[in-house]
């Protein structure tokens, strides 16, 4: 079955160069994706764009936009780009001119969709700061990301990040598609309501646990952990807008595969593994017939 992994990351981000050396053992640059991807049948994958200015900042306020993926330079086949936001630098007396120059960047072929950090970034979605960034949106066709949920980083503030913001937001900008990372967990009833309820969001299944064979083989044994997120999935029961993420390198991609195929009934998998990414950002069909 091809695959389809909608959330990796391939940035110098030092928290990321740590987690993958101390906590999930994968080779975090182009070449160590290649060769999971190649492993387990995965086509393509999109890198949610994040910069540092300085190491260990992230999430940090002086990171240019539109963020990238710069450990990714020149881009590979593989792999498409979420651009990230900073809303710190587009709120600044520098805002237009970024503002420009994330408009460039959307008009490559390799560009999929837009990332927005929030709860990293302590903003809220609705923020009129992000305005401008959803009207580029709508004018290129492209869906907005958002991260839901827990924030790698002690520095988020949760309130920002809490799914249940992203329900405003798509009832204001009905003519956007929104993703949610993670399912918003750990609040995954909520963000499960705001996808059941709203015909323009979505949600991905990345980040869900971060770590090695070991400590997935764990949590996969505990069925309140499992049963959380199923809890959720069949709440929502729409597995035409659930759509599989990694969040690679915070999970080596086949530990990550054998969790979300025991979250997902079989008959679902082709959907959530691979149409559905199809369906949600439309530039991926376009990359894939080009490349
Ligand atoms: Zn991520």
């Amino acid at each position: 079955m091809p695959i389809i992994d909608i959330h990796i990351h391939l940035s110098d981000i030092e928290s990321f160069h740590h987690t993958a050396r101390e906590l999930s053992g994968v080779d975090y640059s182009v070449a160590g994706l290649q060769s999971e991807f190649e492993r387990n049948d995965v086509i393509l994958g999109v890198g949610m764009g994040v910069q540092e200015q300085t190491k260990g900042a992230f999430p940090d306020k002086d990171a240019l936009n539109p963020m990238r993926l710069d450990l990714a330079d020149p881009m590979p086949p593989f792999l498409m780009e979420c651009v990230g936001i900073n809303p710190v630098q587009l709120a600044g007396s520098d805002g237009l001119q970024q503002l420009d120059a994330i408009e460039k960047r959307l008009a490559s072929r390799n560009v999929a969709g837009i990332k927005l950090y929030a709860g990293y970034y302590h903003y809220y979605v609705t923020d009129p700061i992000y305005g401008a960034v959803y009207e580029l949106a709508k004018q290129y066709d492209l869906p907005v990301v958002i991260h839901t949920g827990d924030t790698y980083s002690i520095d988020g503030l949760l309130k920002y990040s809490h799914p249940l913001t992203v329900d405003e937001l798509a009832y204001q900008q009905r003519g956007v598609r929104f993703m949610l990372c993670h399912l918003g967990d750990p609040w995954v009833m909520d963000a499960a309501e705001v996808v059941a309820k709203n015909p323009n969001v979505f949600a991905d299944l990345s980040g869900l646990v971060v770590g090695d064979r070991l400590k997935f083989d764990r949590f996969m044994n505990e069925p309140l952990f499992m049963d959380h997120f199923r809890r959720a999935l069949v709440y929502a029961d729409n597995y035409e807008k659930m759509l599989f993420g990694t969040d690679w390198p915070l999970a080596p991609i086949d530990v990550y595969i054998d969790f979300v195929k025991h979250l997902i009934p079989e008959k679902h998998q082709d959907n959530v593994f691979y149409n559905n990414a199809l369906r949600v950002f439309p530039k991926i069909a376009q990359f894939l017939a080009e490349r």
